[in-house]
Order: structure tokens, then C-alpha cells, then sequence
């Protein structure tokens, strides 16, 4: 991998527009990730999204449909935002890495972590959201995301649901990512980890109706 290129930057549009960040992301080659997935699946919502919500990589449903958090991941988000009173349409869902990485087994497509090269090459296209969305509130979906903007020392585990001190927006926080939920064993583990996400989510909501107060 060497010679393969590590910097999505020469891949971005001069006009910095979600629209155009949209489709420039579709042609992105800036690593190795776009050969065997699917297509990039970019950030979704609208510019005025008063919250981005940031997790690791499209999965494999993502990566068929071209969108983020659109599998099972997606719909514990959904319930989560729902929970905590954040509606979906005032969020941006997007991602650390815009392709899927994973391993074949069989016909099965897994999961694989993306390595921190891997993120380093996609981060731009985050940094480029983020600066034409400018979010209120930002939350990190679990570590690979949180690492990627806080620092590769951050612990999710220590500081999940915790309002951060963070140049990156006015609010910011990190929770786990809503795949975790999914990865319990049993219904009780399951309803406890969707209980403390839907928590974590609503520090956010509040920390937003605060900021409503006082302008
Ligand atoms: S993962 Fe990111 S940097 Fe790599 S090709 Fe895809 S969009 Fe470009």
C-alpha cells in the first residue's frame, strides 16, 4: 500500500457546498478504501442541522444504499435521537471514513476497524462538513470517531456523556456508537446500553435548549 495516495484534500471541490462536497466525495480516491466498496456514502442532512452526529464508517447496508446509519445501527440512533427529543431533521448524520472497509468470509462482508492512516486520508471531507455545517452540537459516535477529533487518548468508556471542552463546536460530546447496542448479549444488556445512549443524548438536548435560552 505504499504507493496507494493517503489524502482525500486534492479530491475536494474549490466550492465549499454540501452539494458539491457531495458529489466531488463520489470520485474520491484519496485511499485504497473506494476499490472494494460499494460507493462513498456521504454525510446526510441539511446545512441549517443544528446537530452532527459522527460515527466510524458506513456499514454494509450503508455501503449498498449509499447512505449513512440507514442499517441496524441506524435504527438504535433513531430510537436514541427520538428518546432524547432531537429530531431527526434538525440532525447530520455522517462519518469518520465516507467507505466501507471490510473483510470477505464467505459471502459475509465484516467489519473491519479502519486504521488510523485510513482516517487521517478521509478526516478532511469531516473537517469540510463540519465547517460548512457548523453545527451547535457535536456528538461522536463512538471511539474511532471520538479518538479521530479529540485526540487518540480520549476514553469514550470515562467521558461518555460528558459536555466537552472543544474548540470543534459550542457543544460537544461523545457516547458510544449505537452498533454497541446491537453487540450486547441479551435483551436486559441490550435495554440498559439503549437506555444510557438515549441518556447521553438527551445532556446534548438539554445543553441545546440552554443555548436556545440564551439567545
Ligand atoms: S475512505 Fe475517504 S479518503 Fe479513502 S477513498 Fe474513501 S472517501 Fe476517499
Amino acid at each position: 500500500m505504499a504507493d496507494e495516495p493517503n489524502d482525500a484534500t486534492p479530491f475536494l471541490p474549490e466550492r465549499r457546498s454540501l452539494k458539491a462536497l457531495r458529489e466531488a466525495a463520489q470520485c474520491c480516491r484519496g485511499c485504497h478504501l473506494w476499490r472494494p466498496a460499494t460507493e462513498t456514502v456521504f454525510g446526510e442532512g441539511r446545512r441549517s442541522s443544528r446537530v452532527m452526529l459522527v460515527g466510524e464508517q458506513p456499514g454494509d447496508r450503508e455501503d449498498r444504499a449509499g447512505k449513512p446509519f440507514v442499517g441496524p445501527a441506524g435504527r438504535e440512533l433513531d430510537r436514541g435521537l427520538e428518546a432524547a427529543g432531537i429530531e431527526r431533521r434538525d440532525a447530520y448524520l455522517t462519518n469518520v471514513v465516507k467507505h466501507f472497509k471490510f473483510e470477505e468470509r464467505g459471502k459475509r462482508r465484516i467489519h473491519q476497524t479502519p486504521k488510523r492512516f485510513e482516517i487521517d486520508a478521509c478526516i478532511p471531507w469531516l473537517e469540510a462538513e463540519l465547517d460548512v455545517v457548523k453545527p451547535e452540537a457535536l456528538v461522536l459516535l463512538g471511539a474511532v470517531a471520538a479518538k479521530a477529533l479529540l485526540g487518540s487518548s480520549f476514553k469514550v468508556t470515562q467521558h461518555r456523556g460528558e459536555l466537552l471542552d472543544s474548540e470543534l463546536a459550542p457543544i460537544v460530546s461523545a457516547t458510544i456508537h449505537p452498533s454497541a447496542i446491537l453487540r450486547q448479549r441479551d435483551d436486559a444488556s441490550r435495554a440498559a446500553e439503549r437506555e444510557t445512549f438515549a441518556e447521553d443524548l438527551r445532556v446534548v438536548a438539554a445543553a441545546l435548549k440552554v443555548a436556545e435560552r440564551q439567545h
